[in-house]
């Protein structure tokens, strides 16, 4: 550390401290001595506690209380897997609307501990950030303190450096007086030196607080967007089960009709898709008009939506149809009239338009490298069969809307239903999907 001091401050006058004869270093040391005293507003010359402060005691109150909050969120995580189970066994008993409705119970009190797990992970994150509040306010006062103490030492070093030798020479009466002053200033080089070493300390830890600080902002604007949606997963669950009570009237004869014509339904639309996809896909490489997509490479898909929540997985087990059929694709919660823009660029294949609500709207396009997609529950489409359209192209917009046109049976919310295809055989769309668009 004194090595570090000299070399910083005193290079040119280390030498003269070694023979004893340094013009500026033997100047009154009290002046120098005098601006540490002032400046600690205490009596010893030691480098300053940098974790010290009043906030210490509030940052310990907020630390308390962060780790109950976290301790309520392990709790809750605790009982969202016991709900996570019941739903698991429950599926796999036979297919039943008593059965069905009780999957569907329980997914709501899954989703309203999520929601709580969520809200107490927004209030810990939320103390957290006070926290670093808290403690980037008190680096900052060290690092002004180390600050003002540093410049007192130059400050005080440079005006003694001015002095004549005469000057000198006359402030000191005895060689025992010269001696003490030098080891005074051993000292407050060495505290110098001490300082700036904390000074550096003081701001590496400043800067690691903000970045700390800015990233646990990050994950508390993820929070308050999760919880968001989350509240909206609980709507459209209660909303499921009200719908199926209403649709099957308690029934489980109706319940049982009603699976098989949602059946029926389901495989009329498959067939549609993968008869259709072939065929125009066979009329377009005939008049070669797949090769003028291979500058487009659709093996990487842009996203349809601006929304990047997925509401039902692919081939997601909590899928309440997949004893009839595996949900082959992903949908993503996107507000009723949503633009729905093409994944990369390609022809339209099909865009079946509806008048009502019972019918399902869809647009399928046709990709290069035998990829399709499909975009369902549209509730417009503004794109014709085989016209062309560039990646990034609005197509239409989304629908889903319980009782809106274009919707099909048995939705619970506005979201958009999408498929990726190669030849013809649905796909893992996350797979096809760029992270960054
Ligand atoms: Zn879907």
């Amino acid at each position: 550390m004194h090595g570090f001091a000299q070399n910083f401050l005193c290079s040119k006058h280390v030498s003269y401290i070694m023979t004893g004869l340094c013009f500026f270093c033997i100047l009154a040391p009290t002046a120098v001595f005098g601006a540490l005293y002032h400046s600690h507003g205490h009596g010893h010359l030691h480098t300053h506690n940098l974790e010290s402060g009043g906030s210490n005691e509030e940052v310990s109150v907020l630390q308390q209380k962060i780790s109950e909050k976290k301790e309520k969120v392990a709790k809750l995580e605790k009982s969202i897997q016991a709900y996570k189970k019941k739903i698991a066994a429950k599926r796999l008993q036979a297919t039943s609307l008593a059965n069905q409705t009780a999957i569907l119970d329980n997914r709501v009190a899954e989703v309203q501990l999520e929601i709580e797990a969520t809200q107490q992970n927004i209030d810990a994150v939320a103390l957290e950030v006070r926290a670093f509040e808290l403690s980037i306010e008190e680096k900052q006062h060290v690092l002004e303190r180390q600050k003002i103490m540093i410049a007192e030492l130059l400050r005080a070093i440079h005006q003694n450096d001015s002095k004549k030798y005469i000057e000198i020479a006359t402030n000191y009466n005895s060689f025992s007086d010269f001696y003490n002053s030098l080891q005074y200033l051993e000292t407050v080089e060495s505290n110098l030196g001490a300082n700036v070493q904390s000074l550096r300390i003081a701001k590496t830890q400043l800067e690691e607080k903000v970045l700390e600080k800015k990233n646990k902002q990050e994950l508390l604007e993820n929070f308050q967007e999760e919880i968001t949606q989350k509240k909206t997963d609980l709507e459209e669950r209660k909303y499921a089960k009200r719908v199926l009570l209403e649709q099957t009237q308690s029934s489980e004869r109706t319940y049982n009709t009603l699976l098989k014509q949602l059946k029926k339904q389901y495989q009329d639309i498959e067939n549609e898709i993968s008869g259709i996809e072939k065929e125009i896909r066979g009329k377009l490489q005939d008049q070669d008009k797949l090769d003028n997509l291979k500058g487009d490479n659709a093996t990487s898909l842009s996203w349809p939506t601006q929304s990047r929540y997925i509401t039902t997985r692919y081939r997601d087990p909590d899928y309440p149809y997949r004893h009839i059929f595996e949900h082959n694709a992903i949908d993503i919660r996107a507000a009723q009239g949503t633009p729905l823009k093409a994944v990369a660029s390609g022809y339209v294949g099909r865009a079946r338009r509806c008048s009502k609500a019972s019918c399902y709207g869809y647009i399928m396009l046709i990709h290069s490298g035998g990829l399709s997609t499909v975009y369902g529950h549209a509730a417009k489409i503004i794109v014709s069969e085989d016209q062309f359209v560039t990646r990034g192209e609005v197509i239409g917009y989304s629908g889903g809307m319980p009782g809106t046109v274009g919707a099909g049976p048995f939705t619970t919310g506005p979201h958009l239903h999408f498929e990726v295809r190669k030849n013809g055989i649905p796909l893992n769309p996350l797979t096809y999907l760029i992270k960054d668009y």
